[in-house]
Order: structure tokens, then sequence, then C-alpha cells
């Protein structure tokens, strides 16, 4: 008998393991383990989502006549760790070999590795192939490239996938819509709603058991609304593409107080688990786009999301691991502050981004990166605490994609592998691209002095405590040029104004 282990983040029908799996003689496994629900302490709705979609997705299994075997967290029997699970399955059946398909985290793959010896079994490790690039195929691309830089992964993706393609170039002749995106809020929009899927038996039990074994993880366990099966994300998908996807493009990066959701997808959580496949989803929207339903700077938007950023981080991932998890370019050391747990800060954005990611474990692209990210890039926190608490927060994060978007991303760790420049933006930006700083104890316009906006001050004081580092970055010249003509009255005021400011957060005040 051959014994096939589904992961959490494996509930693809397709899965590679399952492929030709004999539903008479071969058993399935499926487990919730405090290993993998504590490694970091998630956020309580990402463990109900996943276990709760993990069960859902053993009963289909079930239905279409497959032999699962199901082990839930508050089995007594449970031993915790998905190897214990897995022995305890071999000493009690005559299982002649165990296969998975490849894990998508380096820790686990790295675990797995050591399985055959543990259990004096094969152990076959399928390709994971819901990714539309290969981690190989990634390599051979990035190989000899001084630079690896997204939208040229991206073309060539349109291409191999012919993607909103015309003949041998882009519809519309262009690759890139961005120039049309990325517009302000404007008031009085009236966003749609998300997904709001009803919580079945199967949900309400997983619930229960959050509340009462997680009472200590971050986030709200309610209101609870994700969907837990296929049908329901493709539903949620559906939503999106029919109610949200023609504004996506416009206001991809506008933020508006009390409207976590705006016009993004909301289906990171169901890709990541493999409850939806990365293709159908680019093949919905290129849908949407030639019935005229979207235009197609929303559409190019989107797609570029899913077959250029998510299989680019992904490459940069499996090329970089493991050295990239310890990669700290900027030398930053900043413990992360208290309020990125409490939202207890005067800092309305911060507030605002925070309390979301409580409520809901999602904050949209924008907020991750120019609010939440932006602050912990200029106020020099730790990497590893900066990805501990993304990893932690967000019911979509898994480190494949997670640590890229942080390391490389955000903080600019890795020195430039994954993005051109820091991503640093002062409080200007933030004004521009939402309505947050009118509810603020700050002021974005001030730029000195106990009022001001602390991203202003620290912007600068950023770009001069890593001047070694990035005065050389092409794409900075200008910001170092303007750096370079304040007079040393305004520097004063920058230094002594975060000086104050550190000296406050290390200090556990409000600030
Ligand atoms: C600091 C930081 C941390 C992030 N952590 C995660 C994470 O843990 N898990 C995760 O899936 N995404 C992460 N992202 C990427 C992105 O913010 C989320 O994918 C997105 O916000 C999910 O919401 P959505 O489904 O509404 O996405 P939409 O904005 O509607 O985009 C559609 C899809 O495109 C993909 N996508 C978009 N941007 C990215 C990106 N930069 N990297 C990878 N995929 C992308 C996602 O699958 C997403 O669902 C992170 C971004 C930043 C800046
Ligand atoms: S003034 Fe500054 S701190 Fe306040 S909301 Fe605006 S950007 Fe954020």
């Amino acid at each position: 008998m051959r014994l096939c282990l589904i992961l959490g983040d494996q509930l693809s029908p397709t899965l590679s393991s399952l492929v030709d799996l004999d539903p008479q003689n071969d058993l399935i496994l499926m487990c919730e383990v405090r290993s993998e629900a504590t490694y970091v302490k998630h956020h309580k709705k990402k463990i109900a989502f996943v276990f709760s979609a993990m069960r859902h997705f053993a009963a289909e299994l079930s239905d279409k006549e497959f032999n699962v075997h199901y082990v839930k967290y508050d089995d007594p029997n449970n031993t915790g760790s998905l190897l214990g699970e897995v022995a305890r399955i071999v000493a009690q059946n005559a299982v002649t070999e165990v296969v998975v398909t490849a894990p998508g985290e380096y820790r686990l793959q790295i675990e797995l590795a050591g399985w055959s010896a543990e259990l004096n079994l094969t152990v076959t490790i399928k390709d994971d192939d819901r990714f539309l690039c290969t981690a190989d195929e990634f390599a051979k691309w990035a190989k000899g490239r001084k630079q690896l830089r997204m939208e040229y992964f991206y073309r060539e993706m349109r291409r191999k996938y012919s993607v909103l393609m015309d003949h041998d170039g882009p519809i519309g002749g262009q690759w890139n819509f961005d120039a049309e995106n990325r517009k302000p809020p404007k008031s009085g929009l009236d966003v749609p709603d998300t997904y709001r899927a009803q919580s079945d038996d199967i949900t309400q039990e997983v619930m229960a058991l959050v509340e009462a074994h997680f009472p200590d993880h971050f986030g709200d366990l309610f209101p609870f609304h994700f969907a837990v099966t296929r049908e329901q994300a493709l539903d949620a998908l559906d939503q999106f593409i029919t109610k949200r996807l023609k504004l996506f493009g416009d206001y991809q990066d506008a933020m508006i107080q009390d409207e976590p959701w705006m016009y993004h997808s909301h289906i990171g959580f169901y890709l990541n688990c493999g409850l939806l496949n990365p293709l159908e989803c680019v093949e919905r929207a290129q849908a949407a786009y030639h019935k005229g339903t979207a235009p197609l700077n929303a559409v190019e938007g989107f797609i570029r999301q899913i077959l250029g950023w998510r299989e680019f981080v992904r490459g940069i991932y499996w090329l970089k691991m493991p050295d990239y998890k310890s990669a700290n370019f900027l030398e930053a050391k900043r413990p992360l502050p208290d309020f990125y747990w409490t939202a207890d800060t005067q800092m309305n954005c911060m507030r605002q981004c925070i309390t979301e990611t409580k409520q809901n474990a999602y904050a949209h692209h924008i907020q991750r990166l120019m609010v939440l990210g932006n602050f912990a890039l200029i106020a020099g926190l730790d990497p590893d605490e900066v990805n501990n608490w993304y990893l932690l927060v967000y019911a979509d994060a898994y480190e494949w994609v997670e640590l890229p978007n942080v390391t490389g991303m955000i903080l600019f760790a890795d020195g430039g592998q994954l993005a051109s420049k820091p991503y640093a933006a002062s409080g200007a930006y933030i004004n521009k691209m939402s309505n947050y700083c009118g509810s603020c104890n700050y002021k974005p316009t001030v730029k000195n002095g106990p009022t001001a906006c602390p991203f202003n001050y620290l912007y600068w004081d950023f770009l001069g405590r890593n001047d070694g580092k990035l005065r050389g970055n092409p794409r900075m010249g200008f910001m170092y040029k303007t750096l370079d003509r304040m007079d040393d009255e305004k520097r004063q005021a920058i230094q002594d104004d975060s000086n104050r400011f550190f000296k406050a957060i290390d200090a556990d005040e409000k600030v």
C-alpha cells in the first residue's frame, strides 16, 4: 500500500501526489499537527481557514471513494508532527512507499529529505506542478543575468502561456499599463463588499477548536467568511471578476479609511492553499477583457500580479534559499515596536492597517508595502522580526511568498536582488494615495517638530543612516542630491526628531 500525505496547502484535486493513486488499495493521510499550526503563532483566522478547508477537501476525496485517514488537532493520539503521524500509520499498515507532493517551504523540504532514513521506507517527492514556472525553469532564466527584474520575466511568461498576446506582441501595444493605473481614491466610491461564505458545521467545529486551543494567537476569529471549498473559492473569484476587476487597475494603490478590501481580488488565500489554480484566475480575467466587461489596464494589471509577481517571488525564493532568510544588507536591528501587535499608535495609517490586519488576516498590497512595510524599512526594523510578523498575521502567508516580499521588496535586505531600489516614501505618498491623514494626530505637510508626520523625518534619516550602502544606487541619485542640498539646521532637525521618535518607541511610549 502507498501512503499519500497531503499537506494543508495542497488542497488541489489535480495534485501530483494524487494523480496515479489507487483509491482501492492506497491510503491518503491528512493531519492537523501542532508543529505546523504553531511554528509561527499564525492568526486565528488562518488556522480556522486551513483546518476547515482541509476537512472539506478530505470529505470531497472520501466522496470520490478515496481511502482517507484524517487526524484532527484534538485527537488524543495525535503526535503533533507530520513525521510522527506518518510513522503512526506506517506502524499500523503494510505501507510500501510514502508519496508526497513537494512542500512549498524550504524548512519542510529539508525535513522531508530525512524521512526515508527515519522510516526505513521509500519516500517519493513529486514535483508541485501547480505553479506556472518551475524552480528549474526560473533558475535557467536567471542564469547569467546581472539583474533579475520581474518585468522581463513577466514578458516571457506572457509569451509562454500566450496571455494577452496579439501574434508576437502584447495586446494594446504595451506589456504594462501601470501608467494608467494607481489613481488616488476619489470620494464617493461605492466599493463592493468582499465574498462572504456562510459557515457550515465543519467550519463551526473548527472555530470552536481554534478558540479552545489557540487563545493566545494574534487576531480576531470572528466574523469568519472565507471560502473553504473549491466551489466557494471559484464563486469568490467570479465575484471579483464581475464586481471589482474593472476598477482593479485604477485603484490598485488607493487606500480608504475603513475600506479594507478595496478593488483587490482577495484570492491569495485560495491560490496559496490550492483551492484555486493560477492559470484559471488568469484565464477568467483575460476572458473578461475579451468580453468587454473589464478594461485592458485592469486585466493586464491583475494578470501581471499572478503570472508575473507571484511566480517571480517564488522563483527568487527557491533560487536564493537558504541564505535569503538571513539576509540583512542594511544591518537593520531595531526590534518590532509593540504597536504592530496592538495598533495602539497615533499614526492613523499604521493604526488602520494593523487594525484591519487583526480583524481580517488580510491587508491589501499597498497597505503591506507602502504603510506597514515602508515604516519597517525607514525605521530600520530587524528583518527577522518583520518576517515573523508578516508570516504570522496574514491568512495567505507562506514563507515562499512572504519572505521575498518582506526581505526583498520592503526591507531591501537582499541588497537589491528583487527590487531595484528601496520602496521608501515620506508621508506625502500616503497622503496622496489615501484619506488616512485627515484623521491623524500628525500632519503630513509638516516636516519637523512634534506635529510632523514621522514618515517625513524618518525617510531622510533612513537615507542618511544608509548613505554608504544606498548612495551608489543609480535610482537613488535624485534623493541623495536633495539630501545634500539641505542645510545643517534642517539636517539637525531631522536627526533630533528621529532620535526623539526612536527613544519613545524604545521606551514603549505611544507614538
Ligand atoms: C510585505 C509584503 C508581504 C506579503 N506577503 C504575502 C504573503 O504572505 N502571501 C501572499 O500571497 N502575498 C503576499 N504579498 C503580496 C500581496 O500583497 C498579496 O498577495 C495580496 O495583497 C493578496 O491579496 P489579494 O488576493 O487581494 O491580491 P490582489 O491584489 O488582488 O492580487 C492578485 C494576486 O496576485 C498575487 N500577487 C500580487 N502581488 C504579489 C506579490 N508581490 N507577490 C506574490 N504574489 C502577488 C497574489 O496571488 C494575489 O492574490 C505580500 C506583499 C508585501 C508587500
Ligand atoms: S500624517 Fe503621516 S502618520 Fe499620519 S496618517 Fe498621514 S502618513 Fe500616516
